[in-house]
């Protein structure tokens, strides 16, 4: 079965990998030649701990506190489509979808770092580390906040042993924190990779093992051709008989041109990463207030955050990066970087309700979605990947998959929607 993966991110190569493993003829194509956007600015956590959607109940208060605090990492630009997405915002707010979105996530990624760990078992190269993942707060507000964070997951199903550590003992723990961090709560079985690495590592797989990857090919369009499909690209039309969407952001756009709606919008972030002097943290580091990510790689720290609904481009702006840094300085004993290093703009592709859209395409035999990922793109890609093969190669259903599925946002639901949401 010739399969097309369009998008050569995260999402789009664990797809392609899982896809040939199973016996598929697979081709990745992606418009960029070189690594770029949120697939490789990413802080790198596998965090199955931090899957509550971003739409939960008191996200509007805590988001205008943080902003008033002068630690605001929010922001909002005029796009196409931004008063629909609100308003989906706010009715994924109420506390049972939150719960609900919560438990579909952890459904899905439960076994997140055993998949990253059984990819590097079968061959496929990259930089991971096994340190668990410290949420660390500044303020007594803070701790309690990473503490309900963690049990609201606990609650959901997730399993992962957790720790709190309060006064000198985060210290101990972790001697790059400073002093005024009150306390952390250790996620102890979550894990970091070095986003680039995973997307070298998952390209050399791909082709090691058959797959064609070409990479400076732009897809225009995909159409109904026969059994199977057409996919037009800037170098020529390539058949296939299954075709996974993973474009990120631009999925949406290539939807919209069949005719089907997906509320998708940027959530841009930043990431610089940078050699420095002082003590470099040990563990990943998730800075609560400041809404920062702090990610020790070999030979370099890696600061990120920020989410800017509706900005598009791969642009990074001098002020956010001046942001993250001085938000990280507050919480780093002494780590200074010695350069400017390397900063990294990426479009989250984020829905309203936070969950991501994964599955067939309705109305559309052949033609399957994977997107969506929001702020755990990287989290749930290899988990996107083994849930997508069934209903890819052989038409059967993934159970798991029901609650991401592209029926939920049709403005007249389908029948097949109706069963998904109310079990009818
Ligand atoms: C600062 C930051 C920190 C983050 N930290 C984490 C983290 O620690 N853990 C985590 O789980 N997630 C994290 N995320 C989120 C995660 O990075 C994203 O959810 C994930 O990378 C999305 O991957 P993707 O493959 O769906 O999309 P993308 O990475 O956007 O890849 C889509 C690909 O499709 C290609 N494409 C688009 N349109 C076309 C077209 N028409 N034709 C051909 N190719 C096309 C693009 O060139 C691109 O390569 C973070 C994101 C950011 C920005």
């Amino acid at each position: 079965m010739r399969v097309v993966v369009v998008g050569a991110g995260v999402v789009g190569l664990c797809t392609a990998l899982a896809l040939r493993r199973e016996g598929a003829d697979v081709s990745v194509l992606d418009r960029a030649s070189v690594d770029h956007g949120a697939s490789a600015a990413n802080a790198g956590w596998v965090v199955p701990v931090l899957s509550a959607p971003l739409s939960g109940p008191g996200v509007l208060t805590e988001v205008a506190t943080a902003t008033l605090r002068g630690e605001g990492s929010v922001g909002v630009r005029p796009a196409a489509g931004l008063l629909g997405w609100a308003a989906g915002f706010l009715r994924s707010t109420r506390a049972d979808r939150h719960r609900d979105g919560l438990r579909a996530v952890l459904a899905l990624g439960a076994r997140s770092v055993e998949l990253f760990d059984e990819l590097r078992a079968s061959g496929v190269e990259f930089e991971m580390h096994r340190r668990g993942l410290l949420i660390a707060a500044r303020t007594r507000h803070g701790l309690e906040s990473a503490e309900a964070l963690v049990a609201a997951a606990r609650a959901a199903g997730y399993g992962g042993e957790t720790r709190v550590h309060v006064g000198s003992a985060v210290q101990a723990l972790e001697p790059a924190l400073a002093d005024a961090v009150v306390g952390v709560v250790h996620a102890v079985a979550d894990a970091h990779v070095r986003p680039e690495s995973l997307l070298a590592g998952l390209r050399a797989a791909l082709l090691a093992e058959g797959a064609t990857l070409r990479r400076g090919v732009a897809v225009r369009g995909v159409e109904r051709d026969g059994g199977g499909w057409t996919v037009a690209t800037t170098s020529g039309a390539v058949r296939a008989d299954r075709v996974v969407l993973a474009a990120g952001v631009d999925t949406a756009v290539l939807l919209r041109e069949l005719g089907v709606r997906v509320p998708l919008l940027a959530g841009t972030g930043y990431s610089v990463t940078a050699s420095g002097t002082g003590t470099v943290p040990a563990h990943p580091v998730k800075l609560i207030e400041a809404n920062l990510a702090c990610s020790p790689f070999e030979g370099g720290l890696r600061l990120s955050g920020m989410f800017e609904l509706g900005a598009r481009g791969s642009t990074v702006r001098a002020r956010a990066l001046r942001r993250i840094r001085a938000g990280a300085h507050r919480y780093l004993r002494d780590w200074a970087p010695v350069e400017d290093g390397t900063a990294i703009a990426g479009m989250r592709p984020a829905t309203p309700d936070s969950l991501p859209v994964i599955g067939g395409v309705p109305g559309h035999d052949g033609l399957f979605t994977a997107t969506g990922h929001g702020t755990l793109g990287l989290t749930l890609a290899p988990a996107t990947a083994a849930a997508l093969v069934p209903p890819v190669l052989h038409g059967t259903p993934a159970p798991e998959l029901a609650p991401f599925a592209v029926e939920r946002f049709a403005t007249r639901p389908t029948a097949a929607a109706r069963v998904l949401r109310e079990g009818v």
